[in-house]
Parts: structure tokens; C-alpha cells; sequence
């Protein structure tokens, strides 16, 4: 027996657009940029006046820069 494909999530680590609430827990979208301590999602972040304090990488998931930040 193999154990391939398998994709270790930290249960409990829930994404969520601080904005707009909406879950990227599981969500690929990549972008999205960070004002404070404030997530906001890549479809919020074009709603955005604001310039974000950091942003997302180029190829980075919404999901994975806010797991970046909360390390920091
Ligand atoms: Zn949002």
C-alpha cells in the first residue's frame, strides 16, 4: 500500500478574507495583499483604495501568504 497524493493540511489553519469572509482554505487562488492584520482575498484587493502594507508573491496562494504572515 501506498500513501501517494497525499496532501498534509494543517487542520484548523482556516483561511478566511477578513474582508469579504469568504473561506480559501482550500482555495488555489493566488494573490491577494495584507493591510495590518487585516487578509484580504485577490477579489477584494481590487476593490482596494488603500495601498496593502504586503501582497501576495506572483505565484503564491492566497492561502500560503497567510500562513506567511501569520509565521512573521
Ligand atoms: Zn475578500
Amino acid at each position: 500500500m501506498t500513501d501517494e497524493n497525499v496532501i498534509v493540511v494543517d487542520c484548523g489553519d482556516e483561511v478566511l478574507c477578513d474582508f469579504c469572509n469568504d473561506s480559501y482554505t482550500d482555495s488555489e487562488e493566488v494573490g491577494g495583499c495584507a493591510i495590518g492584520t487585516w487578509a484580504i482575498c485577490p477579489k477584494c484587493k481590487g476593490k482596494l483604495t488603500e495601498e496593502p502594507d504586503q501582497s501576495a508573491g506572483e505565484n503564491e496562494t492566497f492561502r500560503d501568504f497567510v500562513y506567511r504572515l501569520r509565521r512573521q
